[in-house]
């Protein structure tokens, strides 16, 4: 039976994505989407803005004292770490790179913004699989 995922993002949130990725390129931007999530969707309640180590336009790494930094606080919320983002000068789609990366990332859904075009997009991986899942913006709290 096939899963309908959807990933749930605050307005807010997104439109402080978006601004991150204008501020940074043609660095990719990258950041940490906390939350909750259940089979059919991830609920993005936390979003900490990194900075990439690499300061590449082909690719990112979160620093990794942000990353345990981050970790920790959203662990004493409660909240799990349901995606990243990262943001790259091509269609918002994942590269060979990311690819590799998703592999390893497991059930980590993979939010990429376009900052060619500011087409939002989220992606998982699934038994080897790259699928798109829908992404719901929502106005406020929920
Ligand atoms: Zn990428």
């Amino acid at each position: 039976m096939a899963t309908l995922l959807v990933l749930r993002l605050r307005r807010i949130h997104a439109r402080l994505l978006t601004e991150e990725a204008r501020k940074v390129q043609p660095i990719e931007a990258c950041a940490m989407l906390f939350g909750e999530s259940t089979q059919k969707e991830a609920v993005v309640k936390r979003v900490v803005v990194a900075l990439n180590k690499l300061q590449s336009s082909t690719s990112f790494e979160i620093h990794p004292e942000t990353f345990v930094k981050a970790f920790n606080e959203a662990e004493h919320e409660g909240l799990d770490l349901v995606g990243l983002f990262h943001s790259h000068p091509a269609p918002a789609a994942p590269s060979s790179i990311d690819r590799e990366y998703m592999k390893l990332w497991g059930d980590v859904i993979w939010l990429i913004l376009s900052s060619t075009s500011g087409d939002l997009a989220a992606y998982k991986m699934k038994n080897g699989k790259v699928r798109e899942i829908a992404i719901d913006i929502v106005a406020a709290s929920s």
